[in-house]
């Protein structure tokens, strides 16, 4: 479903210029949930932006369905794949409700049957009718965090690409979320790429996770390998160590 070769990317120019990707490879199956672990700035969310189309200048190949993925966000991609991100605002307009967020990304695919199209999303997330015409400072984070993920689904597409997506929230708010994800991808037969901190999270929910540090994939590994001792790359053990 999503096919990632030898992904570069630098920042900066001449002697500032900081190599953030480097030989970044990957593939994840139809319906698999893939993990991205790693510590901070090892570039996950990089990668996810890569796929997602927020950065043109990268080099390698990507594809996904099939398809190769072009330097533009296109039609065709925002079918097949969206993203959620750590800060539900960063697909929520502050002063856009529901209704408008959810309506939005319908009008501008020109899809029939908008209202009801957005009322049985809403219901898919955990979300009443009461919800519709909330703006996000009227909701708790787990909401808002509902209505980003809402908004990503309403194209029905096949892929999310999710960026920490639980870990803004408070922690009983993470397993609600966790759980729909759960649900959502079980119901939907979607495929997700998941970026977490959290390996108790990669156990729970991934069946594979690739491990990055400064830019690098080092170990690809089944993610029951973290919780049963079969984690050998030494990086990797020292994550597992300090959890
Ligand atoms: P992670 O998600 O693993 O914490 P990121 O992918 O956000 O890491 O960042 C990887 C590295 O790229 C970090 O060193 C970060 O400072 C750098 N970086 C990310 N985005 C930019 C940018 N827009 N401009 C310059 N450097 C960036
Ligand atoms: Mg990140």
């Amino acid at each position: 479903m999503i096919t990632v070769n030898e992904l570069a990317l630098s920042f900066g120019s001449g002697g500032q210029r900081n190599k953030v990707l480097n030989e970044v490879g990957f593939s994840v199956k139809e319906g698999e949930v893939f993990g991205l672990v790693g510590e901070s700035g090892s570039g996950k969310s990089t990668v996810l932006r890569c796929l997602a189309g927020l950065y043109s200048h990268w080099e390698g190949e990507m594809a996904i369905a099939g398809q190769p993925l072009g330097r533009k966000i296109d039609r065709e991609r925002c079918r097949l794949m969206q993203m959620v991100f750590q800060d539900p605002y960063g697909s929520l307009h502050p002063r856009h409700t529901v209704d408008t967020a959810l309506s939005e990304p319908l009008k501008i695919h020109k899809m029939d049957n908008i209202g009801e199209r957005v009322r049985q999303m809403l219901l898919k997330v955990g979300l009443n009718e009461s919800f519709r015409y909330r703006y996000p400072h009227q909701m708790s984070g787990g909401q808002r965090q509902r209505v980003a993920i809402a908004r990503a689904l309403i194209l029905e597409p096949r892929i999310l690409l999710l960026d920490e997506p639980t870990s803004a929230l408070d922690v009983s708010v993470q397993a609600e979320i966790l759980n729909l994800l759960a649900e959502l991808r079980a119901r939907d037969g979607l495929t997700y790429i998941l970026v977490t901190h959290d390996l108790g999270v990669v156990v729970h929910l991934c069946d594979r996770v690739a491990v990055m540090q400064q830019g690098r994939i080092v170990d690809t590994l089944d993610s029951a390998s973290l919780s049963n001792g079969g984690a050998t790359h030494p990086y990797t053990r020292s994550l597992v160590d300090a959890t």
